[in-house]
């Protein structure tokens, strides 16, 4: 089941199912297939706009019927009783209560930066102000030029947990969606903290769904991709990772408790501009994609901030 957000002319956001290369409003769907889904009666929140919160908030509780829908919908379609929406989305998790990132998490990448592989996890955070959806522009600040891209899983949480160990971590994860940790190098490096540079607005793109965690029974699996202008320029598989998602989530609910909505951007394979010289730094007018195998992609074209 494939959860997308869907965003209207008036930046209303609304919970839509991603069914077979087409979107449908949750709600349509619900009512056309005669089921109730009382999470999604009660107004939007300004931290919750979309209502999506709600939904991973009873995430055990409603599950079933979200794949009931997912199962109705390509038959519903077909007999003309939804129609499919003109998709603009928004990112799966429009406002996660925390976006927790993960340093030098695949071996390669550490090496690429020059840095020992670390000994445990390193932790930083991106605030949820720049999160964005699938198709959105990635703004480059004024005064940056090392724009950077980083390819990364990201695992939505689903379930509160605290003190969860490895062995049932994946149990507490909703779903996956791809990432894109950007960031402007400059002010991540010079700043004594990352957190700026890796905050401003739009640098986390999210989506293009939420994949529910039953359709990707190996995160640790999974083919990694980033293409600048459709030139490759990180291509790898989770397979790399030095802490998987499973011990990445454990290790988080060791510190602080994790809550339906919370984001783990996983690290990112080698490849990212840093790592080169001469930097071919992301530019205005360039696009730059993230894939991952079974998750589908982000396309976010980069535009320089108005001045
Ligand atoms: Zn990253």
């Amino acid at each position: 089941m494939r959860l997308a957000t869907l965003r209207g002319p008036d930046g209303s956001l609304r919970p839509a199912l991603a069914t077979g290369g087409l979107h449908v409003d949750l709600a349509q769907v619900v009512a056309a297939a005669g089921l109730r889904l009382a999470q999604l009666d009660a107004p939007p929140e300004w931290s919750d706009p979309a209502g999506v919160l709600r939904l991973l908030r009873d995430w055990d509780e409603v599950t079933p019927l979200l794949e009931r829908c997912a199962e109705a919908a390509p038959d519903l379609l077909a007999r003309g009783m939804l129609e499919p929406a003109v998709a603009v989305l928004g990112s799966p998790v429009p406002r996660p209560g925390k976006v927790v990132c993960v340093g030098l998490n695949y071996a390669d990448h550490a090496r690429e930066t020059g840095q020992p592989v670390p000994a445990s996890p390193v932790l930083f955070a991106k605030f949820a102000t720049c999160v964005i959806g699938p198709a959105d522009d990635v703004v480059r600040p004024l005064g940056v030029t090392d724009l950077d891209y980083e390819a990364e899983l990201a695992v939505v949480v689903g379930r509160r947990a605290r003190h969860v160990d490895a062995a049932a971590a994946l149990s507490v994860v909703a779903g996956y969606c791809c990432a894109n940790d950007v960031s402007a190098r400059g002010p991540q490096l010079n700043g004594g903290q990352w957190v700026r540079g890796k905050s401003f607005d739009t640098f986390c793109p999210l989506g293009p769904a939420l994949v529910s965690a039953c359709e990707v029974p190996d995160p640790q699996a999974l083919g990694i991709r980033c293409r600048v202008d459709g030139a490759t320029r990180q291509d790898s598989t989770t397979a790399q990772m030095v802490f998987g998602v499973a011990e990445l989530v454990a290790f988080c609910s060791r510190a602080f408790t994790l809550e339906p909505g919370d984001v783990i951007l996983t690290g990112t394979p080698p490849g990212v501009a840093l790592g080169h010289d001469p930097a071919p730094w992301l530019q205005p007018g360039q696009t730059c994609e993230v894939e991952i195998d079974g998750l589908g992609s982000l396309r976010n074209r980069i535009i320089d901030e108005a001045r």
